[in-house]
């Protein structure tokens, strides 16, 4: 099949095999896939470009797992090993309220000491104290982990965690499904079919979920177009109506990104075209999927801005998190974020992490501005 004819195929938001999948990411023009990609995103999504305001917050950071790419957790015995108060919980997210976000990431680790009661009571605390509150939390593998050690189906596991307060599922564990890769970095962690049955499960549920995939070296161009057909065939399984995969977000993992010597610069070890290139294919294989996010914390503004002219319809988060970001790229806040959608012509739009769009809050410590000041404002002001 000739370029032009997979353009049309995929234009017509036709299903791409994966064969023509390989041929536009090995073969096609970067500018005619930016464009292929942007068009579809018109037809999918809109012209404006959304962002969020959240908080990450590590439950603990004990975990046996081990993956080779993970930077953040530790052995149980450890000194270094932590599990979260319910004090600190309130503090930071007390701060999150104040500059106007309700949504609040929690990571965890497989923590043999921590059963799904101590997960059921957390996150019914939190939503004690703050109703507002969204929890977007756990992952596939931590799932799996407590069905496991529970002797519970994942579906039961689902279920108890949603009826204490857990709204969402993000994509941790997915980072590319494809089984020679994960041998070779979590050989511990469950495999892709399981998460694939998490996610399945999770959507038949109706919780809404997030998927990625990760560039950590490793893959082959054709693991990752793989990895979009298998995420593509897992949406098109979901329950009429449910939400599924909310959105797909294309990560560089900490094996591709180097040491930061400067906060702030641009330190993507992947090429920047083939980050660009690679969320145009993902716009384009997954035409079942509505947003794709550029995500700036992981390949910096630059790159970013220019994936929002490659099929990206999404900037990430302000993302407040006491952790360094490992990127070494530097944290927006509210103003810059906006600044920085606007510089590349589009408008910036606050959304929740269902994609609803938000009033811009009036917040104690964001400075938020509207697109039109935006527009002829300086940077960090
Ligand atoms: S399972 Fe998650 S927390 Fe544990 S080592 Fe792997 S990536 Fe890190």
């Amino acid at each position: 099949m000739s370029l032009d004819n997979i353009y049309q195929k995929a234009y017509s938001l036709e299903f791409l095999t994966a064969a023509e999948g390989m041929i536009l990411l090995t073969t096609a023009p970067l500018s005619e896939l930016m464009g292929l990609a942007h068009l579809i995103r018109l037809k999918k999504a809109h012209n404006y470009v959304t962002w969020q305001i959240d908080r990450k917050i590590n439950i603990t950071n004990i975990c046996i797992s081990g993956c080779k790419f993970c930077d953040s957790y530790s052995e149980p015995q450890s000194s270094m090993a932590y599990i979260t108060t319910l004090e600190e919980y309130i503090e930071k997210v007390e701060e999150l309220l104040k500059y106007g976000g309700e949504q609040l990431v929690l990571q965890s680790g497989l923590n043999p000491e921590l059963g799904i009661e101590f997960y059921k009571s957390l996150f019914s605390e939190l939503k004690d104290i703050f109703p507002r509150l969204k929890i977007h939390a756990l992952g596939s593998p931590e799932i799996g982990f407590l069905a496991k050690m529970e002797n519970l189906t994942y579906k039961q596991v689902l279920e108890q965690l949603v009826e204490s307060g857990l709204d969402s599922l993000p994509g941790h564990g997915g980072e590319i499904l494809c089984e020679r890769v994960r041998l070779d970095l979590s050989p511990t962690r469950l495999d892709s079919s399981e998460w694939w049955a998490v996610m399945a499960e999770a959507h038949a549920l109706r919780i809404g979920t997030s998927a990625s995939i990760v560039f950590s070296q490793m893959e082959s161009p054709h693991e990752q177009i793989e990895h979009l057909v298998k995420i593509r065939d897992l949406q098109s399984k979901k329950p009429l109506g449910a939400p599924g995969f909310e959105e797909f977000i294309p990560l560089v993992s900490g094996a591709r990104l180097q040491t930061m010597p400067l906060a702030g610069q641009n330190l993507l070890q992947m090429p920047p075209e083939d980050y660009i290139r690679s969320v145009a294919i993902s716009r384009i294989m997954l035409s079942n999927i509505t947003n794709i996010q550029a995500s700036y914390l992981s390949v910096g503004k630059e790159v970013a801005q220019a994936c929002l002219h490659a099929g990206a319809n999404d900037f990430g988060s302000i993302m407040l998190d006491d952790n360094p970001n490992i990127a070494g790229v530097k944290r927006m806040d509210a103003y810059d974020i906006q600044k920085a959608i606007a510089d590349a012509g589009f408008e910036p739009k606050l959304r929740n992490r269902k994609y609803e769009l938000l009033e811009l809050p009036d917040c104690e410590f964001s400075r938020i501005m509207r697109f039109e000041e935006l527009r002829t404002s300086p940077y960090n002001i």
